[in-house]
Parts: structure tokens; C-alpha cells; sequence
């Protein structure tokens, strides 16, 4: 009952959320041929399905796709015209992929730890634990060299990468015991995916893998101990605080998800120059939108969930971190030793936070220690 009534009011929080948006007020009866003879433009109209990974109007990310397309049939005088389907409308969630590398769909909206079955290096630009935030992340894609390797790795499967937003540092999980020591995650089962799985089964724990829509349920009848999801905004939507007693800090699984909108080769070859230039700049501002969302609205409902609940808000112990941090160093070592794509963007990866990290040192680091 209570999650049904979560799921209304999370739509119904999305469509207010489109509906305050100025890009959106216009340009949706545009009838785009006319349109692009009014304009004196004799061009094609690129008429794309965008297949998403999320439910359909997804807070923040299936909202975020719909807006792109919306932006874009505005910004191009209606030249492109986009279609959005959730997951399962037109191709399942891990579809998508598949669907715009054929053809089948000119776009698709995802995160790339999704695709890593495809070619494991594709998942670093997605994030890596105890990887670069999603301020380094925007960074290390448009200005230092990530975004070039990424284009290069997913034109092997007939796909250009677009940014697409970014979650922020994501929260760390809901437990029904508190984590004291790394002997606390031996034998857990725990819902998490991609490398961050990898560094609990080190641990002892069992990655469980658990599509969005089963996890409560899983929590709830114990086929799964504990659960990662987003942040607090999307986790207060799912009920997690309902069933778990502890919320843990940080997501060092996930330390800023890079988001993407990926475009058919041939589909992208189609739009003349300043189309495309048009979808870079709209991915773009999309790609900032949904990172102030999530800071904005994860703000806002971590408050919720620490009033409405006995939720109790717990940090890892350092000293678990720093066990989870060397795990994480025998998967990366691993998976590069058997894959010299994921080598090369690893090591750009890798060189970028060490450089960066350095920086950050200086700045960021010490200017939170003042202000605590
Ligand atoms: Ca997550």
C-alpha cells in the first residue's frame, strides 16, 4: 500500500518538475517539416526512438531523458524529433544497449557499468569505488582526455557517448546490523552491482544482483541483508527506511556515477554540424541538470527520512574503508591484467585522481575541514 503510494506522489513530484520546466513549454505540436521551411532550412527531420534504462519518468533520470528530448526538438527548430520509452516499453532495461548498436533505436539513455558484459572496459566511464567524484569525473571526461577514449571504445559497437548526468557521491546502503569491523560484511547478502560487487565478494559478502524494482521486496523477506540504491531521494521513494533500521555513509562503490546518452553511428553520421553540435550542448545541460537535482533533492530527503523514521545514520569505520579501499585495488589489478582496453583507460583513469587528488587536497579538503 505505502509503496504504491510512494510511486504516485514519486510521478507525480517528476511531471511537476517537467511541467516548471521553460524548454518544455513550447515546441511539442511543432510540426517539424513546416517548422524547417519557415526557417528557410531545407533539411531532413531526424525523426529517433530513445530507449531508456530507467522506468518510465524515473525521478531525475527517466525525467532527464524526457527533457533532452524535449530540449532538443527546441533547440533544432524541430529538426529532431525524439521518442522516449522507458524500460520494457520498447526493449528491456539491459537492452538498450543492443537496441541503439543495431539500430533498432538511434538513442539511448543508461550508465555504462550496465554494458561491461559487452567489453569490461567500458564501465569506467560509469565509476569506479573509491574513484573520482562527479566533479573530477565531468573533468577528467572533458578535459583530460576521458571523453576521447570513451567515443573510442564505444565506436566498436557502432555508438557515440554523450555525458548524461552524474548522481553525486551515492549513499552507501541500508543494513539491518551495524557495520563495526570488515567480519560484518562476511557472509551478507548484499544488493549491489558492477565492481563494487566484486570488492564485497572479497569481503566475504554475496553480490546479489537485483533490478530496482525487486529489491524491496527482497529486503523485506530477507532474500537480501542489506541494499545500495542512489541517494536518499530515490531510496526514500523505494521505502528502504521503512524495513532497515541503519543508513550507511558514504557510497564508496559509487562516488559519482557518470550518467550517458548514447546515439547510433549512422543515426549520428545523418545530422548535419550544427545538429550536432546541438546534441552535445543540450546532453550537456541535461548532464548539469540532473547533477543538481540529485544534490538538491538528496539533501532535502535524507532530512525526511532521519524525521519520519528511527532510521539510524552510521558511517563506515575507517578502518573497514581502508580493507574495502585494498579489495578494490586486487579487482582493478585483475580485471587490467586480462584486458588491455580496460589497462589504457584505467591507467588515464588512475593518472587523472592521482593528479587531481593532489589538487584537492589543497582546496576542497581543507576548505569542508573549516567549515565542520
Ligand atoms: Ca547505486
Amino acid at each position: 500500500m505505502r509503496r504504491k503510494f510512494n510511486r504516485k506522489t514519486f510521478f507525480g513530484l517528476s511531471a511537476g518538475a517537467i511541467i516548471g520546466l521553460p524548454f518544455l513549454l513550447k515546441g511539442l505540436k511543432l510540426d517539424a517539416q513546416s517548422h524547417a521551411k519557415a526557417e528557410g532550412l531545407n533539411e531532413e527531420v531526424h525523426d529517433w526512438k530513445m530507449v531508456t534504462t530507467w522506468p518510465p519518468k524515473f525521478p531525475v533520470l527517466g525525467v532527464g531523458a524526457e527533457m533532452l528530448a524535449d530540449l532538443l526538438q527546441e533547440m533544432s527548430g524541430g529538426r529532431i524529433r525524439i521518442k522516449v520509452f522507458g524500460a520494457g516499453e520498447l526493449v528491456p532495461a539491459l537492452g538498450c544497449f543492443d537496441a541503439v548498436s543495431t539500430g533498432a533505436a538511434e538513442m539511448g539513455s543508461g550508465v555504462s557499468y550496465y554494458w561491461a558484459g559487452k567489453a569490461p572496459a567500458l564501465q569506467f566511464f560509469s565509476t569506479v569505488p573509491f574513484g573520482l567524484n562527479a566533479q573530477q569525473m565531468t573533468s577528467w571526461l572533458l578535459s583530460g582526455g576521458g571523453l576521447d577514449l570513451w567515443r573510442r571504445e564505444y565506436a566498436k559497437f557502432n555508438l557515440v557517448p554523450f555525458l548524461g548526468g552524474n548522481t553525486g557521491v551515492q549513499m552507501g546502503g541500508w543494513f539491518n546490523r551495524e557495520i563495526r569491523s570488515i567480519k560484518d560484511l562476511q557472509g551478507l547478502k548484499m544488493r549491489m552491482p558492477g565492481l563494487g560487487g566484486k570488492v564485497l565478494q572479497k569481503a566475504g559478502a554475496t553480490a546479489v544482483l537485483l533490478s530496482g524494482g525487486e529489491i524491496y521486496t527482497g529486503l523485506e523477506r530477507g532474500i537480501i541483508d542489506a541494499t545500495e540504491w542512489i541517494g536518499p531521494y530515490h531510496d526514500y521513494k523505494m521505502g528502504f527506511h521503512e524495513i532497515a533500521k541503519y543508513y550507511y555513509a558514504p557510497g564508496w562503490h559509487e562516488p559519482g556515477t557518470q550518467m550517458e546518452f548514447f546515439v547510433n553511428q549512422a543515426a549520428y553520421d545523418k545530422l548535419s554540424d550544427d545538429l550536432k553540435k546541438i546534441v552535445e550542448a543540450a546532453c550537456l545541460y541535461i548532464h548539469n541538470w540532473i547533477l543538481s537535482e540529485f544534490e538538491s533533492q538528496n539533501a532535502k530527503y535524507l532530512r525526511l527520512i532521519l524525521q519520519e523514521s528511527d532510521v539510524e545514520l552510521r558511517q563506515y569505520p575507517p578502518e573497514v574503508l581502508d580493507q574495502l579501499k585494498r579489495y578494490t585495488q586486487e579487482v582493478l589489478q585483475e580485471l587490467i591484467a586480462k584486458d588491455e582496453a580496460s589497462r589504457e583507460v584505467y591507467q588515464s583513469y588512475r593518472a587523472f585522481q592521482d593528479e587531481v587528488g593532489q589538487w584537492s587536497e589543497q582546496t576542497e579538503k581543507l576548505y569542508y575541514q573549516y567549515l565542520q
